[in-house]
């Protein structure tokens, strides 16, 4: 999500063209090697925020905060070189609906 949303800026302003592309790759690196510098990664973050033209990039700021808030624990399952994702199981695992 983080690389789609630092793909779709006009490209104009300092934040977008180097922040965005940045942060996309470390949340990429995370995501596949877990190869990432967290405290790198969030002060990238706060350096974007209310720095462009427009809102885009303090949204994607936010998306970030939040997504490394809400996955803390597979994050730092990550930061250790384990994924909970499996063939077998869905990455993000749902509750059965109820009333089934
Ligand atoms: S900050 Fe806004 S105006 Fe500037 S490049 Fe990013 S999306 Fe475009």
């Amino acid at each position: 999500m983080v690389t789609y949303l630092a793909g779709e800026s006009a490209g104009q302003c300092g934040p977008c063209v180097f922040g965005l592309a940045a942060i996309a790759g470390e949340f990429e690196r995370l995501a596949r090697t877990g190869d990432a510098d967290l405290a790198r990664l969030r002060r990238w973050i706060d350096q974007v925020d209310g720095r462009g033209a427009c809102a885009h990039p303090d949204g994607v700021a936010r998306f970030a905060r939040s997504a490394l808030g809400v996955f803390a624990t597979e994050v730092d399952r990550h930061l250790d070189g384990q994924c909970s994702g499996t063939h077998d199981e869905p990455v993000l695992p749902l509750t059965p609906a109820e009333g089934r």
